[in-house]
This record gives C-alpha cells, structure tokens and sequence, in this order.
C-alpha cells in the first residue's frame, strides 16, 4: 500500500491492512459475504478486501448501481442520468473482491450459508447485510407496485427516477406536481423538500404557471427553516406544504383519476410522486432479521445483528439511533462494521467507533446548503454528539460555494465506495 492510499483511507484503514487472521495450516481464508452492492455494502467489502487475509465476495443483481443522491438534480435537468452510474470493475480488479450478480434468497445462519437465486449455495465466516429498503405497498390504499409504474416513488434510483423525469417533462405549463411523505423514518428525510426544491427550479424555468403541493404526514421536517425561507426567496407561491395535522397524511389513491386521497380532501395530480412508508430490504424481513418496526435491531457499536450472530447490517435496513437514513451514514457505519469484523477475524483490537453525516441539499441550481452532524454511543443507542449546519442568512456566495462542494464530494465520496 503506498503512503497516499494511507492518507486516503485513514489510520483505520492502515490498521486493518496490518491484521492477520488466525489460521491454521491448510484452513483456507476467513470467508465474508457481504449482500447488497449499494453504499453500505460496496463500502464493506471494499474495507474488509483491504486485508487481502480475507476472501470478500459481494452479492449484488445489478450490473451498474444509480445513486439516489443527485439524482433529484436529474429530474431537474442538471446532471444526467450517466453520472449517477458506477460499476463495480475497480473493486474486483484493485481489491480482489468477488462480484457476483445475483440475488440472496435466503440464510441458513445455523449452517452459515447463503442461497442465491440461480442455485449457488455459499458458505460464509461472517455476513454482512446492506439490502436498502423496501416499501410498504398497500399501505396506501390503491397504491401497490402496478401502480408505482403510473404513479412513481423514484425512492430507488433506477426506471423509477428516469419515468419521474419524463413525466415531469411532459407536464403541461400550470400543472400540478403532488409529492407525498411518509412518517419517520424513511431513506433521506431531506430528499422530499429537496425533490420539491428542484423541480421547482425545472418549472420556473419551464413551466413558470405549475404548482407543487407536498402532503406530509408530518407536522415539520429537517432543515424546515432552510427549505421554506428558500422557497419564499426562489419560487414565491410555487410550493405549498400541508402537514400531517391539516391533512391526517395520504390514504389512498385513485390512479384511473389521478386523484391522491387523505382523510377529508381529494387533491387531483397531472404528475404525483408517492413516496411510500418503508422497511428493512426484503431479505432482512424473510431472514428474521427486523423486528416489529420493520428494521434491523443491531448492536450499535459493532452492527452484528440482535437476531443472529456473525450476520451484521448497515445502512438504511439498521436501527441506528439518531442517525439518518443517508449514504454518508451508510458508509460511516459501514467502514466502522468492515473493521470490527477484521478484528473479530484476527482478534486484534476492535478500533473505536467514529460515526459521522454530512449531507449537501440543493435548494435550486445555484444554492445549496450542508450540514455535518456527528454520533456518540450513549447507553446503547448513536445520539448526536455535534452539529454544524447552513443557516438562514447564509450570503449567497457561501451558497454558491456549497453548490461548488457538492459536486465535488459526490466525486471523491463516490470514488471511496466504488474506486
Ligand atoms: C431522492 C434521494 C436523495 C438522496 N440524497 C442523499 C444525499 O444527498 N446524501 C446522502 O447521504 N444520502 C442521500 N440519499 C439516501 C441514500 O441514497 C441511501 O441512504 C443509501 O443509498 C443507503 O445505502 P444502503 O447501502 O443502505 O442501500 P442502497 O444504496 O439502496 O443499496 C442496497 C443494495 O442492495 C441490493 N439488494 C437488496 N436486496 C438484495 C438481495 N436480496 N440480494 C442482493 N442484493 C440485494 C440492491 O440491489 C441495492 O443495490 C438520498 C435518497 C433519495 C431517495
């Protein structure tokens, strides 16, 4: 490793670089499987391939993975859809990691395998689990997967976001764009506001007559003050937002009319974006790996599952305290799980835990604003530990500066999952 892969990776890195397991003559390497290949996973694998002590095998269906951050900039028409695409080439050729495109049916934690849907059963040391979420159809009623395909949630990025897109496009000048929000928790709880934010950058340019409405179940949401000043400034009256408390949140939709019901109104939609509740990926329900909540109970300083031992889980399917359903979460945790399972492989000292956010929000093509917000253990549960975050009266150059930031962590945060 040369001194600037070093620097690159941090101390942490080094030191699991340095660890080797114990085997004895003629066992072959620590097996570790890790399922899903988005942030969370890529970037486990990628940390624990680092000991090249250790075979890493990564089990993911897609060819190329689309980043959901961003991805709110395409549906505005700033950043095409290729930029949000990365292969998973430079972690089998630079760390040795096998890549297998496939899909985890099921765990067999007693035997320690893993079944993928073609057939291959694989044995396995330690599991990681980094599947995302999955949505909870039917919830709302009339809104089930068939439906998704009218009505999108782009809550994955993929089809979804490209068919939100050209909906959008396709909207007429005076239209009404209704984005829907579940309760908490969710996948990136700015990314509503965010959405909202940014395609009304699309309409003032556009469309200028359309209107966005947002129907939250909540009654606030983060970084409101941000959000709604910014909106007061950029697009007056485009944007209007109902709180859960005026409208008791969606229950259901009439997609043959393009109707979003709640409780006591009808809103009519020429494009309506319905972001579903949500839950732990699939295979952390069938596994047993979620509880009642619908997410994975873990312990908080090593990620291992509460359910099984030697299966861990990271990223938006995990309970994890205070800390958000974000990619940078999902990669903090993950390089925190990655070294704890190099020390459990070698039984060396587990390195401590240091878990951190930081997000970019894009509140139009030229503003933007950040937060970074650290994490500490306090009896068994990450609460906040610090928090720095834009502010109302930012100047606009501190804004612009953001916008510059942004673009440029995508880049490195990006390389460090998938380079
Ligand atoms: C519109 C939007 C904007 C966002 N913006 C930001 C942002 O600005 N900053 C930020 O930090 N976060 C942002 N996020 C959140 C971020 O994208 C997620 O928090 C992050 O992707 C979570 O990583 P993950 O590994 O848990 O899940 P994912 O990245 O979704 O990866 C899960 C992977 O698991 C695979 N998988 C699932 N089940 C199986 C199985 N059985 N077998 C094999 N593979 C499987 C899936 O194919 C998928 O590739 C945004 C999200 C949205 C929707």
């Amino acid at each position: 490793m040369t001194s600037r892969t070093r620097r690159e990776f941090g101390i942490g890195a080094a030191a699991g670089l340095a660890f080797v397991p114990r085997m004895t003559r003629g066992q072959t390497k620590p097996r570790v499987i890790v399922i899903g290949g988005g942030i969370g996973g890529a970037t486990v694998a990628k940390y624990v391939a680092l000991n090249r002590m250790v075979d890493v095998a990564l089990i993911e269906p897609k060819l190329r993975y689309t980043t959901c951050f961003m991805s709110n900039l395409y549906l505005a028409g700033l950043r095409s859809f290729e930029s949000l695409t990365h292969g998973y080439e430079a972690l089998a050729d630079r760390y040795g990691i096998k890549v297998i495109h496939d899909v985890a049916i099921s765990i067999n934690p007693a035997a320690k395998t893993v079944r993928l849907k073609r057939g291959m059963e694989m044995p396995y040391d330690k599991l990681v689990l980094s599947p995302g979420v999955a949505f909870k159809f039917n919830v709302i009623d009339g809104y089930d997967e068939a439906v998704a395909e009218i009505m999108p949630h782009a809550w994955t990025a993929g089809p979804q976001t490209k068919l939100l897109r050209a909906q959008l496009d396709a909207m007429d000048d005076g239209g009404v764009f209704i984005i829907t929000v579940p309760q908490n928790p969710f996948r990136c709880p700015p990314g509503p506001y965010e959405r909202a934010s940014l395609a009304a950058y699309y309409f003032k340019q556009s469309k200028p007559r359309s209107k966005i409405l947002i129907l939250d179940a909540k009654d606030s949401f983060f970084e409101q003050d941000l959000f709604q000043s910014s909106w007061d400034q950029h697009y007056p009256s485009m944007i209007e937002w109902l709180p859960g408390q005026f409208t008791g949140g969606v229950t259901a939709v009439d997609v043959k009319a393009s109707v979003v019901k709640t409780a006591s109104d009808s809103f009519t939609a020429n494009v309506a974006n319905i972001i579903p509740p949500q839950v732990a990926g699939s295979l952390a329900q069938t596994a047993g790996l979620t509880d009642e909540s619908g997410w994975c109970p873990i312990d908080q300083v090593t990620f291992e599952s509460k359910r099984q031992p030697d299966i861990y889980v990271v990223g938006d399917a995990a309970i994890t305290g205070d800390m958000p359903k974000s990619a940078l979460s999902a990669n903090s945790q993950a390089k925190v799980c990655a070294f704890t399972i190099l020390a459990e492989l070698t039984g060396s000292q587990r390195p401590s835990p240091h878990l951190f956010n930081t997000c970019y929000t894009y509140l139009s093509g030229n503003d933007a604003v950040s937060d970074a917000i650290s994490f500490k253990l306090d009896s068994g549960t990450l609460k906040i530990s610090g928090i720095s975050m834009s502010k109302v009266d930012d100047k606009t150059e501190v804004r612009r500066e953001a916008v510059r930031e942004a673009a440029a962590w995508y880049d490195a945060f990006t390389h460090d999952v998938f380079g």
